[in-house]
């Protein structure tokens, strides 16, 4: 059984600040909706800016966090870059690769997704690698062909043994920040297609220990119909992650769908 996994994308979002002010009534709300510890486990990527401030507001609680981008290299003249080891430095665990925006808005290819991927492994910090078609695609029924491209990309340079390490995010770009969410069951098809091709690529039985998540739209209304497909084990939220009682809430739903082991 894989663990849910509920991650935060803010984006370009909050200051240092406005970061802080999140935590306490993001804990107050997850921890006293069931008085249990955090279920499902909880990501929060923020700017880079408010990793270092995080790391040490959080440091008491489970949640974890992750940059939303990485550099491939260690260290060098890479201006505006950031390093596995640097995010690592600042108190991360996983890394956001391959998000649409950086794929669509700032032209990052299939082959530097794969390189951040390696990086980020080498470092020993989890990917959370995103694919997703765009409209056009969708519309000319290219769906599952660019999935499976992103996927097999992205996992290029995964060893088999590092398969529990990495996880997946169907993002349907057409569903991010538009309100207008995938159906479940065509988002479940794309993720069995996902899942088809983790096996195809680190061998039969990697999918069982690579997470997928849905990502497009989610909020507490509608996570629990993508929770009840067990092939989704969680999500990637942007818009609706940005207030700490609406995010707790989606935690919640997700607790209920699928309750701690
Ligand atoms: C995202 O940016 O990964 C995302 C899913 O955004 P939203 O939840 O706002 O659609």
């Amino acid at each position: 059984m894989r663990t849910p996994l509920l991650a935060a994308n803010w984006k370009m979002n909050k200051t240092i600040e406005e970061a802080l002010q999140f935590v306490g009534p993001f804990l107050q709300a997850a921890n006293a909706e069931e008085g249990k510890g955090l279920w499902p486990e909880i990501l929060i990527c923020p700017p880079f800016t408010a990793l270092p401030a995080l790391s040490a507001a959080l440091a008491e609680s489970s949640v974890g966090l992750g940059g939303q981008d990485v550099f491939w290299e260690k260290q060098g003249a890479f201006t505006g870059e950031i390093s596995p080891g640097m995010l690592k430095d600042a108190g991360c665990t996983y890394v956001i690769v391959g998000h649409s925006e950086r794929r669509h808005l700032l032209g990052e290819t299939d082959e530097m997704v794969e390189a951040k991927v390696r990086a980020a492994l080498n470092e020993g910090l989890r990917p959370v690698i995103c694919v997703g078609e765009t409209l056009e695609e969708r519309e000319k029924g290219d769906t599952y062909e660019v999935c499976r491209r992103m996927t097999r990309l992205g996992l290029a340079g995964v060893k088999p043994d590092e398969a529990s390490s990495v996880v997946m995010a169907y993002e349907p770009v057409w569903a991010i920040g538009t309100g207008k969410e995938a159906k479940p069951e065509d988002a479940g098809k794309v993720v069995r297609h996902i899942r088809e091709t983790v096996d195809a690529v680190l061998g039969p039985g990697g999918s069982a220990q690579v997470r997928v998540l849905y990502g497009g739209s989610v909020k507490s209304a509608n996570i629990r119909q993508f929770m009840l497909d067990e092939d989704i084990d969680g999500a990637l939220v942007g818009g609706a992650s940005l207030d700490p009682v609406e995010f707790a809430r989606i935690a919640s739903e997700i607790r209920k769908v699928r309750p701690p082991r």
